[in-house]
């Protein structure tokens, strides 16, 4: 037996780590206070026994193998192992000498446990989430899904962990969702809207943050919490069509008007040119050529706002939009007696939904005229914004918005008005926000309102640029 030297055993009975020493036929050479302390045994009963038959349960344990281990190869061993009959985790390093086995290991039974509660907490979190959540490797591909995941796609966990997120999104997103997940996966958490695509093929809504999952400092991949927005997305969509459709009925009495003015003049130039013979006939026809083409441009308009549309962004021009507008609204501004005055910069052309943006001109003036019964005069100024997008705003000197009423401007139903929808500001706020825009409302009661809008140019662009 080894015999240990004095100044080394007081060490090693001081230190705060349970220690002993086997020789090489498995028998205790030394056990310091903790040691015996933490495997509730007299150190004296021990001595000079075989540590496997004094812990018999230790034979089909990690102990038993590991020990083995280091002594044969003779190379340390480090492990953690459960010991049942004392209940409790042992952090365990082996050292092996030529004569045997130096043991050193502490309890660390609290720390398994809550590191084990931290995990089912975890757990819970993912499992009972109402929402889907999954995590996907650097790649993309599926590494876990919960139940929710299974059930909002509508394919099995098995099937998802073959695949990538690819054939889960509409065509039509994949290349925004593809950038999303590629800033998620470069460290800035992404939040988005998107459409995915269920296995048997219909379009689920969702909302999709993207967090990328980091382990000692590194990103290993991405986190994904998908929210089912489809019902949502449904009923914004029919209340943006019930506005639309209650805009289109509101303008068409005032509409019937603004064509019968030009009707009764051609019909007028037509008599005349019928009984009597007329000298400057080319300065007639081309009276009556404006008034064809103006009629033309307000029925085309309001087919156009109408007709249920696709929501495809195109390159506009803004400036010709309000004027399109403003001729359509010509005649309900005449019958409140209020002027419409556009000024304009030279503007770029814009990437957006020109029937939807046309829709939020629409609105601001009819609200801008409603809010003038004796009549005024409403300005639209046009800017251009350093290349980056354009300002529209839109002036009226009318009733105003009391302060204290400005945060409900925007919500559904919400009106002053007797035969107000209250769904015109809310359709504006949201057609904006699908534009990348900004819209900022100064009111004061009693003397007036102006709308600020800012759109950019490109707001496809514009997202890509916090690609990292
Ligand atoms: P509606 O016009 O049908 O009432 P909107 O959503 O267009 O619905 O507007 C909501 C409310 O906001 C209006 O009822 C009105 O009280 C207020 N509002 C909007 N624009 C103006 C404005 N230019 N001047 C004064 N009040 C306004
Ligand atoms: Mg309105």
């Amino acid at each position: 037996m080894k015999i240990l030297q004095a100044n080394a055993i007081e060490i090693l009975d001081r230190i705060t780590d349970g220690f002993f020493s086997l020789d090489e036929n498995w028998r205790f050479t030394y056990i310091n206070d903790e040691a015996s302390y933490l495997l509730f045994r007299n150190r004296d009963d021990l001595i000079g026994k075989n540590v496997w038959e004094e812990f018999p349960e230790a034979v089909n344990l990690p102990f038993y193998k590991q020990y083995h281990k280091a002594l044969a190869e003779q190379t340390p061993v480090i492990f953690d192992a459960y010991f049942p009959p004392l209940d409790t985790w042992f952090d365990v390093r082996a050292y092996p000498s030529s004569s045997g086995l130096s043991i050193c290991f502490k309890d660390i039974t609290k720390q398994k446990k809550t590191l084990k509660q931290h995990e089912q907490h975890y757990k819970s979190l993912f499992e009972q989430n109402p929402d889907a959540v999954y995590s996907f490797d650097l790649n993309g591909n599926y590494l876990s899904v919960n139940s929710k995941t299974e059930t909002l796609f509508g394919y099995t966990e098995e099937e998802l962990l073959q695949l990538s997120f690819v054939p889960l999104v509409h065509e039509d997103d994949l290349v925004k969702v593809k950038q999303y997940y590629r800033n998620a996966a470069n460290g800035i958490t992404q939040n988005y809207e998107a459409r995915a695509l269920h296995k048997d093929g219909h379009i689920v809504y969702v909302n999709v943050t993207n967090v990328p999952i980091i382990v000692d400092g590194d990103i290993v991949g991405v986190y994904g919490i998908a929210k089912d927005i489809t019902m949502e997305k449904q009923t914004e969509e029919r209340l943006l069509r019930s506005e639309k459709l209650s805009a289109v009925g509101q303008l068409s009495a005032s509409i019937a008007h603004e064509i019968r003015n030009p009707l009764t003049s051609l019909k007028g130039f037509l008599q005349l040119m019928k009984t009597s013979s007329i000298d400057n006939l080319q300065d007639y026809l081309h009276i009556m050529l404006e008034e064809i083409n103006r009629i033309e441009t307000i029925t085309g308009e309001l087919l156009l706002l109408a007709k249920p549309q696709v929501h495809q962004f195109h390159f506009e021009d803004i400036k010709e939009m309000v004027g399109n507008v403003v001729i359509l609204l010509h005649s309900q501004a005449l019958i409140n007696k209020v002027d419409i005055d556009v000024s304009s910069d030279e503007l770029p052309l814009v990437n957006c939904v020109g029937a939807q943006i046309k829709q939020v001109f629409i609105n601001l003036i009819k609200n801008a005229i409603e809010s003038m019964p004796n009549g005024g005069k409403i300005r639209i100024n046009l800017q251009n914004d350093c290349k980056e997008g354009v300002c529209i705003q839109v002036v009226d000197h009318g009733c105003g918005i009391p302060e204290e009423l400005l945060p409900k401007i925007g919500l559904p139903f919400y009106t002053t008005k007797d035969k107000g929808t209250g769904l015109g500001m809310m359709t504006t706020l949201k057609i904006i926000e699908t534009h990348g825009g900004t819209v900022d409302i100064l009111s004061e009661a009693g003397k007036g309102t102006t709308i600020n809008i800012y759109i950019p140019i490109n707001p496809l662009a514009v997202k890509n640029i916090d690609e990292a």
